[in-house]
């Protein structure tokens, strides 16, 4: 058992461990998260709120897929599924581990335990994510007392490879999150969700709270990781500069339903919804040169417990017409690889960034 928890315990391999898997690591169908609206002294249930509804997603060994929307979108909704931090409605989150799936969604508690391991989070604030009361070495090192049953030797050991790993000096082990900056304790965040060698990394805005100037240094932190360890990352983020440089394809989302989804270049250069092409409009590049007016969106995400009929993007859109406000559009393959689901996508020339 101790040695076993031993092998457990020591770092990745230096290569990647499934550069030419053909199965995804992940793979979401259907998924779909309503939360009831309940109104008065018995709860009565009114209505629902469509936080997610039917996304369909798969995340290769060794990938990042970017999932980019406005907030509201239900982006981190979908991420706290898949880590099981909130129950799926309805849906299954097939993951890989040893070579078999598990349906995430319908595992116990219990069942999901030896699971925990193998899919990690990264938290959006590392100012609330890191517990105060606990030391480094506690706060890295929980995941391996409680996933591998490392014994204390075996946890310093691992902690202090790990601070290295991470750009972190193995001197600072005992002191607690308030003595860093909020790129240190980012981090360190990072530090607990490697303990464990993890297949995936359900990353929710990592960056976002942080520095701009600090922002690269975390990402370029993220890339290495993943070629150190072959990691794949689910990349929750709101702004679509950051997941560019990162993801190896991008899903978009708005009001609980995939938009689109392509490679990232595809994606960037050739959009063919509406809502990515006035996301993209907002990216900010350094060429002066550059002409694309930035595309004002009118009014707010649409309310997900009472949304537009027909696409639900067609309030929004400056190119709606009749049939968007009755037909709703599916997600289909326009291209090899890019899907998108706006009625007119074959005729409409969106604007992309280079
Ligand atoms: Fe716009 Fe219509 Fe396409 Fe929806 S279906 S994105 S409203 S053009």
């Amino acid at each position: 058992m101790r040695e076993a928890a031993e092998a457990q315990v020591m770092p990745g391999t230096d290569l990647p461990r499934a550069a030419n898997a053909t199965e995804p690591l992940l793979r979401v169908e259907g998924l779909k998260k309503y939360f009831p609206i309940e109104k008065g002294f018995l709860r009565r249930r009114t209505g629902v709120i469509k936080a997610v509804d039917g996304v369909s997603i798969e995340v290769m060994p060794g990938e990042t897929v970017g999932l980019v929307g406005e907030s509201g979108s239900g982006k981190t909704t979908l991420g706290r599924c898949v880590m099981r931090g909130l129950r799926a409605t309805e849906g299954s989150i097939e993951f890989k581990v040893d070579g078999r799936y598990v349906d995430m969604n319908a595992l116990t508690g219990r069942e999901l335990q030896p699971i925990r391991k193998h899919i990690q989070m990264v938290f959006q604030d590392p100012y609330t994510s890191l517990d105060p009361r606990m030391t480094v070495l506690e706060i890295v090192g929980e995941p391996l007392v409680y996933g591998l049953n490392a014994k204390r030797a075996q946890v310093e050991k691992r902690v202090k490879e790990l601070m290295d790993v991470v750009g972190l000096s193995t001197r600072h082990i005992n002191r607690y999150p308030h003595a860093f900056s909020g790129g240190q304790r980012q981090r360190i965040g990072i530090a607990r969700a490697i303990a464990t060698n993890p297949s995936l990394i359900v990353a929710d805005e990592p960056v976002s709270a942080l520095d701009v100037s600090i922002q690269a240094q975390i990402l370029n932190l993220l890339v290495e990781l993943q070629e150190r360890l072959g990691l794949a990352y689910l990349f929750v983020a709101h702004d679509l500069s950051v997941v560019e440089h990162i993801s190896d394809r991008v899903a978009v989302m708005y009001v609980g339903q995939l938009v689109e989804q392509a490679k990232t270049e595809d994606l960037f250069s050739a959009p063919q919804h509406p809502y990515t092409e006035a996301l993209l409009s907002a990216v900010p590049r350094p060429d002066p040169h550059r002409k694309m007016d930035r595309i004002v969106l009118r009014g707010d995400v649409a309310n997900p417990a009472d949304p537009p009929s027909g696409c639900y993007f067609h309030p929004r859109c400056r190119y709606a017409q009749d049939i968007c406000s009755v037909e709703k559009p599916a997600l289909r393959e326009i291209k090899p690889g890019h899907h998108a689901a706006c009625h007119f996508s074959e005729t409409l020339d969106l604007q992309g960034v280079s």
